[in-house]
């Protein structure tokens, strides 16, 4: 067996008993495998090993490596940062951008997606950890962007992103994550149906899955440490 399919069977398992924990079906977590600065061999091999969903962050990069695996019909997800100039390759290229923070980038999305191709999927970045992070709308902003963005065509929202400060603090981590779920949930209240949380990282993924994350994106944990 592989290292990479050993580790994603040890992922498998932290997130089963995370699930359990909380009370939660397994199923209606996905395992979203980070494979940013890994080659195309790499994430050949945890396709192998049953992997279909990837997250990549740099753009120029990934474009080579979905070319690359396109035999494997894998989905991809845009997770990094998103510049106005790279909103059509990325609405070309993925099935879900993570990071939407700015109405202008959501409404060049959804220009370049086009009506002919299933709506990309999109998540809004929400800076969860105060002064700590830059990246993300407040969230006392999320709403306004929301409603903007379920607005457009050729978008679906399905919810909201946060990478939080590292911190081995678990009830602080919890907190953090929790807060997302709450913002998600009074959305939902005020008439939106936002299914995703996408929350949870190698070293918090258990802290998130407790607050309710529905995607878990991991990169370490599966490729080993980026160089
Ligand atoms: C790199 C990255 C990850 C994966 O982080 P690991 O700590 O390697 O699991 C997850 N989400 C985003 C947005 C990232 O940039």
């Amino acid at each position: 067996m592989t290292t990479i399919s050993t580790n994603l069977q040890a992922v498998r398992a932290r997130i089963a008993a995370a699930a359990q924990l909380a009370g939660r079906a397994v199923e209606d977590i996905l395992l979203l495998a980070v494979s940013k600065t890994f080659p195309p061999e790499r994430i050949r091999e945890a396709a192998q090993a049953g992997q279909f969903a990837f997250g990549e962050n740099y753009l120029q990069e990934s474009q080579g490596k979905i070319a690359a695996l396109a035999d494997l019909g894998l989905e991809w997800h845009f997770i990094g940062p998103l510049q106005s100039n790279k909103t059509r390759p990325v609405a070309e290229h993925f099935a879900w951008v993570h990071g939407v923070e700015r109405l202008k980038i959501a409404e060049r999305l959804a220009e370049a997606r086009g009506a002919e191709r299933p709506p990309l999927q999109v998540c809004i970045q929400v800076n969860v950890s105060g002064e700590a992070s830059k990246s993300g709308v407040s969230p006392g902003e999320t709403a306004a962007l929301a409603q903007a963005v379920a607005a457009l065509p050729n978008l679906q929202l399905r919810g909201l992103m946060a990478i939080p400060e590292p911190t081995d603090d678990m009830p602080l981590a919890r907190q953090r994550f929790a807060l997302l779920r709450e913002l998600r949930d009074a959305l939902n209240r005020s008439g939106m149906a936002l299914d995703t949380l996408s929350m949870g990282m190698s070293h918090d993924l258990e802290a998130a899955i407790l607050e309710g994350a529905t995607i878990v994106r991991v990169g370490t944990a599966i490729f080993g440490e980026r160089t």
